[in-house]
């Protein structure tokens, strides 16, 4: 028998398990970490997705569900091969409470507990693919593992993931959650303060930032390798996704992508 790992209660601002939860700061679950969409731009397919899960046969309908998300974000322009086929190997329904399973392969964020939620597939799969653009790079740092998902989409690509959470329920939780997915020998997960890095496996080639905070600390950005890349949604009321480069020892470059709405960067440790 599989041992069952207790999940948190819904209850720490969310209304209810279901996706109407509130999340603080005017943000919902439904629309933080992920992207935001322009009037005319692509809808979600909810109902033709649950149709497709059954509960008693997830094996066998998972793997035709994530088919179909893979399908779905190559039409949303997704177009590295790579990258879609790291998504079509990590069952995100694991990563997700038992309750909302029917959902995990909808393009929607969902809440994870402790207010905060796991990223929109396109959302993972679009930062994925920006660090990988040049080259697979061979050491990334993840901050704000959350629930693990993005890190193991990164360690079906990358040799090796690093990735913190500041919460320690998440921590625990991404710690479990990961062994659903092939590679999972790859991944280092760490509890502590993203906006410190990990200086003593520093410098990384490739820095992935899962929530969003005003602007990042010089430490951080001196993590990364010159020639690297950082991508990270910046912003409080209006956020953009931000790919930044590191040019040489004291240089970096900004480029603002499109508009997303995510989760906040706090400093510190969550117990
Ligand atoms: N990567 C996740 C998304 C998690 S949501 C996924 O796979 O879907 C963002 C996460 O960032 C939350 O779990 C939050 O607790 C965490 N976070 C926020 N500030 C942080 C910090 N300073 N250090 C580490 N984690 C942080």
């Amino acid at each position: 028998m599989k041992k069952r790992y207790p999940r948190p209660q819904f209850t720490q601002g969310t209304v209810n398990r279901f996706g109407q939860s509130r999340i603080g700061d005017g943000l919902q679950v439904l629309n933080s970490n992920a992207r935001i969409l322009q009037p005319g731009e692509f809808t979600p397919q909810r109902q033709k997705m649950s149709q497709h899960f059954n509960q008693d046969n997830l094996g066998l309908n998972s793997e035709r569900l994530r088919t179909m998300m893979v399908e779905r974000l190559q039409r949303e322009g997704i177009d590295d091969k790579r990258v879609l086929d790291a998504m079509q190997r990590v069952p995100r329904h694991h990563f997700v409470d038992e309750g909302l399973a029917s959902h995990a392969y909808e393009n929607a964020a969902l809440p994870i507990g402790f207010q905060q939620t796991i990223s929109q597939p396109w959302i993972v799969a679009r930062m994925i693919a920006l660090i990988c653009e040049k080259h697979i790079p061979h050491k990334v740092l993840e901050i704000g593992a959350g629930c693990g998902y993005q890190a193991a989409v990164l360690a079906q690509l990358v040799p090796q993931v690093y990735a913190i959470e500041r919460i320690h329920g998440l921590y625990e939780m991404a710690v479990h959650n990961i062994q659903h997915a092939p590679h999972t020998e790859r991944i280092h997960l760490h509890y502590g303060d993203g906006l410190e890095g990990l200086p003593q496996y520093a410098p990384f080639p490739a820095i992935l930032v899962a929530a969003a905070g005003m602007d990042l600390p010089k430490s951080l950005l001196q993590q990364l390798s010159i020639g690297g890349r950082l991508v990270a949604p910046l912003g409080q009321d209006n956020q953009y996704l931000v790919l930044i480069e590191r040019t040489g020892t004291d240089s970096w470059t900004r480029k603002s992508l499109e508009p997303v709405r995510f989760v906040p960067l706090r400093a510190g440790i969550q117990p």
